[in-house]
C-alpha cells in the first residue's frame, strides 16, 4: 500500500483554520468584515481574555437568512460569489466562504441572526466534534456571532498564542485600523468589560481619527487629498515632530480594505525626508482609491496582501499627495516648531475644552471622542468660575490669608496680617501628592487609573527591559508595564495622581527617571524615590496658570500634609515675608515707631 492518502475532511479543516485564523484578532477581523459585508452601520465588538476566552461581534446588518443557517459554517459556502466572473470584479470583504468553517473547527461558536421581516430569528450552536443544532430564537435585525475557548482542541497551536494582554492588543489594533478607515460606521470595543474604543457611526474622518489616535496626534494632523488619473489618496498625516519610534501608526488601506505594505511605507517616509529623525516614523492613515480591477484580493488566505497592479505608480502618487499636504500648509519644520511651542504654553489644561485640534472640523459630535484619548477628559485644573470675594481667601498655618494671585505663573501670592507668603507652586503641590501617594502605597491603596487606550512606547531595548523587568515593582504603585514586543513597552495603567496629566512625552520622560533611579538602593529607598518621581511628574509645572480656586486647594492640601515646607525633595515649598520688613526695606514707619514719635512729642 502507497503512503499517500487524501486527508479525512474534519483534519482539511483544522489545516486550512490555521491559514485564516492565526490569533484571536484574525477572527475578529474576519468577523468585522462580515458585519460590513453585511452592510451593518454599528458593530460591537467584546472580548474576554484576549479573545482567547470569548470573542463577541454584533452588528445591525442584513442577518443570515433561516434557509442558509444550516450551511453558513460549511467550507466554501458563502453568499457573496457564484460565478467565476465573480472573482474579478469582488467588492465585498469576504468571498471564500472560509471564515466560518475555519472558526467552528478552532472554537465553539453560537450564531443568533434575524433578517428583516422575520417573526424569528435563528441560533446557531456549533460545539468543535457535534453536528450543530438549529434553533429557533428572537433579536433585532442582525448578526450576533460568539466565538469561544479558542484553540482549545488544539494545545498546540493554543500554547502559541501570546499572553491576553497582547491579543488583546492585537485585537485593539484590528479594531482601530478598520475604524480609521470606516468613520460611517460606529465602532465600539469592550475588553474585559471596559471600554476600549467607542466610536458612533457617521463620524466626520477628521473626528473619526481624533477618537482613535487622542488630540495629541490629531492636532498635528494635516489633510492629505490628491489624484491622479483615476488613483486617489485621501486621509491624514502628522506633521512632524509629531512622529513615533516604528510604522504602527502608518494605516494604509486600498479601496477601504485595511494593508500593510512596506513600499508604501517608504514612500510616505521619504516625502518626510529630512524632517524625521532617525528612528522616527510618520503617523498617517491613508486610503489608495483606484479602480477595482488594478487590485487583486485574491493573493492571501487573510487577504492581508492585496496585490497592485503599477504599485510603483501608486508609491510616486503617495509621496507626491503626503508632500503637497505639507507644501499646502506651509513649511513642514516651521509649522511644526510654532505648534509644538504653542502646545507647551498652553499645555494640557487647554485640551479640557476649548481648543479643537487645527486641522479638524470644529465640530464635534455629541459622541466625539477626542475626550475619550488617553485621559485627556481627566484634566485636573478645570478653569474656575468667577470668585466670590470669600473665595479669595483660604485658611492656612492657623490664619486667613488672602489670594492676591501668582507671579510669573510660578509663584502663588498670599497675603496676611503679617505680611506676604511666596509659595513655589510645584513644590507645594509636589509635596501635597507625594504625602498622598506614599499614604496609599503604605495602605495598599493605591488609587489606579485604567486607561481607555494604553500608552505604547518605544524605548530603547535595554530600557525596554529595565523597565519591564521593574514592572512588579512599579505595579505596587498602580504602573502596569509590560513588554509589547521588541522595544515597545504598553502602560495600560497609571496611579490616578499621574493619569490625570499623562502623555506619551510627560511617559518617556518619566520612565527615563525612573531607570536613572536604578532600582539599586533598598526596596523601601526605591520605593520611595518612585513615589517622589510619579508626585513630581503628577504636580502643577512652574508656568502653569491657575485659577484662585486651584490655588486654594493647593493651599488647603498643601494646609493638611506635614512636611508643608518643604518639596518632597528637600527644597522649601515657601517663604515668609514680613510687612514690618517691606516697611523697613523702603524707609516706611511702621505703627509702633508712629506710637512712640507722637509719646515723644506729647501728640495725640
Ligand atoms: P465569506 O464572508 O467569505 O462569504 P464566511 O465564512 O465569512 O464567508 O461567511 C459565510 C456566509 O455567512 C457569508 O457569505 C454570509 O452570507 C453569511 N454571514 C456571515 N456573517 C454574517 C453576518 N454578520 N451577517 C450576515 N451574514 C453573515
Ligand atoms: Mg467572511
Amino acid at each position: 500500500m502507497g503512503k499517500i492518502r487524501v486527508l479525512a475532511e474534519d483534519l482539511v479543516s483544522l489545516i486550512s483554520a490555521g491559514e485564516v485564523i492565526e490569533n484571536p484578532s484574525s477572527i475578529v477581523k474576519e468577523l468585522i468584515e462580515n458585519s460590513l459585508d453585511a452592510g451593518a452601520d454599528m458593530i460591537d465588538i467584546a472580548i474576554n481574555e484576549g479573545g482567547i476566552r470569548s470573542i463577541t461581534v454584533s452588528d445591525n446588518g442584513s442577518g443570515i437568512l433561516k434557509a442558509d443557517c444550516p450551511i453558513c459554517l460549511l467550507r466554501h459556502s458563502t453568499s457573496k460569489i457564484s460565478t467565476k466572473e465573480d472573482i474579478d470584479e469582488i467588492s465585498t470583504y469576504g468571498f471564500r466562504g472560509e471564515a466560518l468553517a475555519s472558526i467552528s473547527a478552532v472554537a465553539d461558536i453560537r450564531i443568533a441572526t434575524q433578517t428583516k421581516g422575520n417573526e424569528t430569528g435563528t441560533l446557531i450552536i456549533a460545539r468543535f466534534g457535534e453536528n450543530p443544532s438549529v434553533d429557533e430564537t428572537s433579536r433585532p435585525k442582525g448578526t450576533t456571532i460568539e466565538v469561544t475557548d479558542l484553540f482549545k482542541n488544539i494545545p498546540a497551536r493554543r500554547k502559541h498564542l501570546s499572553e491576553a494582554r497582547v491579543e488583546s492588543q492585537r485585537i485593539q489594533e484590528v479594531v482601530m485600523k478598520q475604524a480609521a478607515i470606516l468613520p460611517e460606521i460606529g465602532f465600539r470595543l469592550l475588553r474585559d468589560g471596559i471600554t476600549i474604543i467607542d466610536c458612533p457611526p457617521n463620524q466626520g474622518a477628521s473626528d473619526r481619527i481624533a477618537s482613535l489616535w487622542g488630540i495629541d496626534i490629531a492636532k498635528s494632523l494635516v489633510n492629505v487629498d490628491h489624484s491622479l488619473g483615476n488613483i486617489r489618496i485621501s486621509g491624514f498625516v502628522a506633521r512632524p515632530p509629531v512622529s513615533r519610534g516604528n510604522r504602527s501608526r502608518e494605516y494604509f488601506s486600498i479601496l477601504k480594505r485595511p494593508i500593510s505594505d512596506e513600499r508604501l511605507s517608504r514612500a510616505v517616509e521619504s516625502a518626510y525626508s529630512t524632517t524625521l529623525m532617525k528612528g522616527q516614523y510618520p503617523i498617517c492613515a491613508l486610503d489608495i482609491s483606484m479602480e477595482l480591477s488594478k487590485v487583486d484580493v485574491n493573493v492571501h488566505p487573510t487577504k492581508r496582501e492585496v496585490r497592485v497592479l503599477d504599485i510603483s505608480k501608486v508609491c510616486d502618487i503617495v509621496k507626491e499627495a503626503v508632500r503637497q499636504a505639507f507644501g499646502m500648509n506651509g513649511d513642514a519644520e516651521e509649522t511644526a516648531t510654532l505648534q509644538s511651542s504653542l502646545d507647551e504654553t498652553i499645555g494640557y489644561a487647554a485640551e479640557s475644552s476649548t481648543t479643537e485640534p487645527t486641522q479638524l472640523s470644529s465640530q464635534p459630535s455629541s459622541h466625539n471622542q477626542i475626550g475619550a484619548a488617553p485621559l485627556i477628559e481627566q484634566t485636573i485644573l478645570i478653569p474656575s468660575s468667577e470668585s466670590a470675594e470669600e473665595d479669595s481667601e483660604v485658611d492656612f498655618l492657623g490664619g486667613v490669608f488672602r489670594i492676591i494671585g501668582q507671579m510669573h505663573d510660578l509663584y502663588i501670592l498670599l497675603e496676611s496680617e503679617e505680611g506676604l507668603l511666596i509659595v513655589d507652586q510645584h513644590a507645594a503641590h509636589e509635596r501635597v501628592l507625594y504625602e498622598q501617594l506614599r499614604k496609599e502605597v503604605n495602605q495598599d491603596r493605591v488609587a489606579v487609573q485604567e486607561l481607555l487606550q494604553p500608552f505604547i512606547l518605544s524605548l530603547s531595548p535595554k530600557d525596554a527591559e529595565q523597565i519591564v523587568d521593574l514592572a512588579d515593582t512599579l505595579e505596587s504603585i498602580g504602573y502596569t508595564i509590560s513588554s509589547f514586543g521588541g522595544n515597545e513597552v504598553s502602560i495600560s495603567t497609571l496611579p490616578e495622581i499621574l493619569g490625570r496629566t499623562a502623555s506619551e512625552t510627560e511617559l518617556l520622560a518619566l520612565i527615563d527617571r525612573i531607570l536613572d533611579l536604578g532600582g539599586k538602593e533598598a526596596e523601601e529607598t526605591f520605593m520611595d524615590n518612585l513615589v517622589k518621581v510619579t508626585a513630581c511628574h503628577s504636580a502643577v509645572r512652574a508656568g502653569q496658570s491657575l485659577s484662585t480656586d486651584e490655588i486654594r486647594d493647593i493651599i488647603l492640601e498643601l494646609s493638611a500634609t506635614t512636611g508643608k515646607y518643604n518639596c518632597c525633595h528637600g527644597r522649601p515649598s515657601m517663604i515668609r515675608i514680613r510687612k514690618e520688613d517691606i516697611d523697613r526695606s523702603v524707609g516706611r514707619l511702621g505703627a509702633s515707631a508712629i506710637a512712640r514719635y507722637k509719646a515723644r512729642h506729647g501728640l495725640k
